[in-house]
């Protein structure tokens, strides 16, 4: 009935969505600039985590800018509650690298977790939708198997060596033996620095026996 009155509209042109689409239409969903970092294993995004953890691959779909509409949607789902555009947008992330074959041999996704004090007052964590929607489009089963046992501190106005500190030690697994031996994809929203993502993938390198770890942020910066 409410579908009825008010059809979903586009976040980004507005126009009436078609059956099946939350959140984005089929020509803004296409119009989003890829980096197509999944093609190339030296991509930024590897080379900016290359000598810091041990990885296997590592990729952002997005072009990550202030001005991008990933800019835009990923503040909308952080901020204003809209977990149907993580979702939506892991869904499309998740159905282009399957079909590009960037997800072969990737037995889980974990998403990188929030402290349970955000996770209750944002009511979801982003990555975790993220990771659900990844699921969804290429039938991947998702894991959480970390926890925060303290906030990161804001990350926006402080250094790289400073965030380095404030995100070390934050990070606990769960069930660590259930994932023994198997390949994980860790999930984020955006990769700036890589130190959030570091120091999860150090966790689960620690407590998983016989871990790979590769790596997947919605969007990256070049
Ligand atoms: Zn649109």
């Amino acid at each position: 009935m409410l579908e009825f009155l008010f059809p979903p509209a586009c976040l980004l042109c507005g126009s009436a969505l078609p059956r099946g689409r939350d959140c984005l239409c089929p020509l803004c969903a296409a119009g989003m600039q890829r980096t197509g970092y999944h093609r190339d294993p030296d991509n930024a995004l590897a080379m900016r985590l290359a000598g810091r953890i041990p990885f296997d691959r590592a990729t952002g779909h997005f072009l990550y800018s202030p001005e991008a509409p990933v800019a835009m949607l990923i503040h909308d789902m952080k901020y204003r509650g809209m977990h149907r555009v993580a979702h939506e947008l892991g869904r499309l992330t998740g159905e282009e690298l399957a079909a590009a074959g960037w997800l072969v041999g990737i037995d889980v996704l974990v998403p990188v977790p929030l402290h349970w004090i955000k996770h209750m007052r944002r009511g979801y964590n982003q990555a975790e939708e993220l990771a659900r929607g990844i699921g969804e489009g290429s039938g991947l089963p998702v894991e959480r198997a970390l926890r925060a046992i303290r906030g990161h501190k804001s990350q926006t106005r402080v250094s790289r060596e400073q965030r380095a500190v404030n995100v070390r030690g934050i990070f606990r697994p769960r069930h660590p033996d259930r994932l023994a031996g198997r390949h994980i994809l860790l999930i984020d929203d955006v990769c700036t620095t890589g130190a959030t993502l570091v120091a999860a993938a150090e966790t689960l390198l620690a407590a998983v026996p016989g871990a790979r770890i590769s790596i997947l942020t919605l969007a990256c910066t070049v």
